[in-house]
């Protein structure tokens, strides 16, 4: 077993062993010669599987301390795959923050065709107990969440809910595992949008499931397959090429969301930094447990309300203005009228004063100059 950051960089092959590539070949052929009728070298069809596809399945599971990994076309198209395990009567009990997208899937999709969606506050056990709907089949767990950066303890629901044969799924988008390894914490699923950290560069859209359960690997699998959202060898490719950056890249985030975090808790426009860095934040000691770096992502609740949130998110020059998150370059955001809008008028609304930042791997003098000028102008009232 190596080191993370070796795995980062050579994944679960060497070299491409016909042409000695040390990367990925990318494989554009849609289906694959056959020595005989259904006797075939291991690719038959390209949605079935493929090579360029192939190896980044690999490399993520091996990141992810998984044995069995499958990509997909987007986050959201490896969050309905994972859905699709339950069936009609089933319910998944889910934190309140979350993706909004997430909910949406489960609300609007997956709720008519009979499944149970109910959503909680995750961070407490004996809220947790008192929500639990019958037939729970599946936790839905996002930690840190998108956009309040609150904490849930993977082990804790993890034990909790396998007492009650559920099983536990770990959005994994915001820690990576290069901060957090939610299979070894006890969860049996992990569901990226590998748009984001993984792809690390805001030119790619992907999803990834890795699991230990070969039963629960053998159904995302045929899922995958069956339903065919798969992604293609280029963008494969893309979220490969990431991956092999990805502790570099999630030490300088983690190092710049520190610097940035202390300068906005300091700004008398800020009413709350939202950061699990913090100490004084309710999740911190989870946090410090079960993940090795506090994450890229910051949060922060304005004084003024609305009027102030989006004043800052339109006067900062470095970082853009822009849905999305986890990559190079630093984006800021308001999540109640941007990427959380699909939930605005539901129980899982986020404040309107809130903004969210996803802190880039840029010179933590200069974000901080920009969060500087851009607060500076902003009307507190
Ligand atoms: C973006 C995001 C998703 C959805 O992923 P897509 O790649 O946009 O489909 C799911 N979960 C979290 C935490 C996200 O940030």
């Amino acid at each position: 077993m190596n080191e993370f950051e070796t795995d980062c960089v050579h994944g679960a092959g060497g070299p491409d062993p016909l042409t000695g590539a040390v990367v990925p070949n990318i494989s554009l052929s849609s289906t694959f010669a056959q020595d005989a009728v259904g006797k075939h070298s291991g690719f038959e069809y390209s949605r079935s599987g493929n090579p360029t596809r192939a190896s980044l399945e690999r490399h993520v599971a091996a990141l992810e301390g998984a044995d069995f990994g499958f990509a997909f076309s987007s986050g959201l198209a490896a969050e309905d795959a994972v859905l699709r395990m339950l069936a009609p009567g089933d319910a998944v009990l889910m934190s309140d923050d979350a993706y909004g997208g997430t909910f949406r899937l489960a609300r609007q999709v997956h709720a008519p065709a009979g499944l149970g969606v109910e959503t909680t506050d995750l961070t407490d056990l004996d809220v947790i107990a008192a929500a639990w709907p019958d037939d729970t089949r599946m936790v839905w767990i996002e930690t840190p969440t998108n956009p309040l950066l609150r904490i849930v303890d993977i082990e804790a629901v993890s034990a909790f809910a396998h007492e009650r044969d559920a099983l536990v799924v770990v959005d994994n988008t915001f820690a990576t595992p290069a901060l957090q390894r939610p299979l070894a914490l006890g969860a049996d699923l992990v569901v990226h949008s590998s748009t984001k950290y993984l792809g690390g560069h805001s030119d790619v859209v992907g999803g990834f499931v890795a699991t230990n359960d070969t039963e629960v690997g053998a159904r995302v699998g045929f899922v995958q397959n069956a339903a065919g959202a798969v992604p293609g060898p280029f963008d494969s490719y893309l979220v490969h090429r990431g991956c092999r950056t990805l502790h570099l890249r999630m030490e300088r985030h983690c190092e710049n969301a520190a610097v940035v975090a202390e300068m906005l808790a300091a700004h008398p426009a800020v009413a709350t930094v939202l950061w699990p860095g913090d100490p004084d934040h309710p999740g911190h000691a989870v946090a410090a447990r079960q993940m090795s770096g506090f994450g890229g992502m910051v949060s922060v609740r304005m004084n003024g309300g609305v009027d102030a949130a989006r004043s800052l998110c339109e006067s900062t020059q470095l970082f853009t203005l822009a849905e999305s998150l986890g990559a190079v370059e630093s984006l800021i955001e308001h999540p109640g009228l941007m990427t959380h809008s699909s939930v605005s008028g539901t129980a899982n609304e986020v404040p309107d004063d809130l903004v969210r930042l996803s802190v880039g791997i840029e010179s933590a003098s200069d974000l901080v100059a920009d969060l500087e000028q851009a607060l500076d102008t902003v009307e507190t009232g």
